[in-house]
C-alpha cells in the first residue's frame, strides 16, 4: 500500500509543477511554481491570475479560489530565481528565530 502511494504521488508531480505561496518584502502575496515566482495580477471569484515577477515575461498561472493550480500558460523568457527564493527563505528563519528565543 505505501509503495503504490508513493509511485501515484510522483505521477502526480510530474504532470504539474508543485506550487506554494510565499509572501513578498511588501506582504503581497507570490506564488512559487518550479523555482519560478508569480505575483497575483487579477482575481475572479472561481479564478486568480498570477503573472510572473520578472517584467515582460509571458508566463502565466491560473488557479482556482483554494490555491489549486488550474493552468500553466506560456513560457518564461528568462532562468529560475531559486537561489533569490534560498536567500528569502533563509532571512524569514533567522527572523523567527529572533523573535521567539528570548527569555
Ligand atoms: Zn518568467
Amino acid at each position: 500500500m505505501a509503495e503504490a502511494f508513493v509511485i501515484l504521488t510522483s505521477e502526480i508531480q510530474a504532470k504539474s509543477p508543485a506550487i506554494s505561496f510565499i509572501n513578498s518584502n511588501k506582504g503581497k502575496p507570490l506564488l512559487v511554481a518550479d523555482n519560478y515566482t508569480f505575483k497575483l495580477n487579477k482575481a475572479t471569484t472561481t479564478t486568480k491570475y498570477w503573472i510572473c515577477t520578472i517584467k515582460d515575461c509571458a508566463a502565466k498561472v491560473h488557479t482556482d479560489s483554494n490555491n489549486g493550480l488550474m493552468k500553466s500558460v506560456g513560457n518564461h523568457s528568462h532562468l529560475p530565481e531559486k537561489e533569490k527564493l534560498v536567500v528569502r527563505e533563509v532571512r524569514e528563519k533567522i527572523t523567527f528565530l529572533k523573535k521567539f528565543s528570548r527569555p
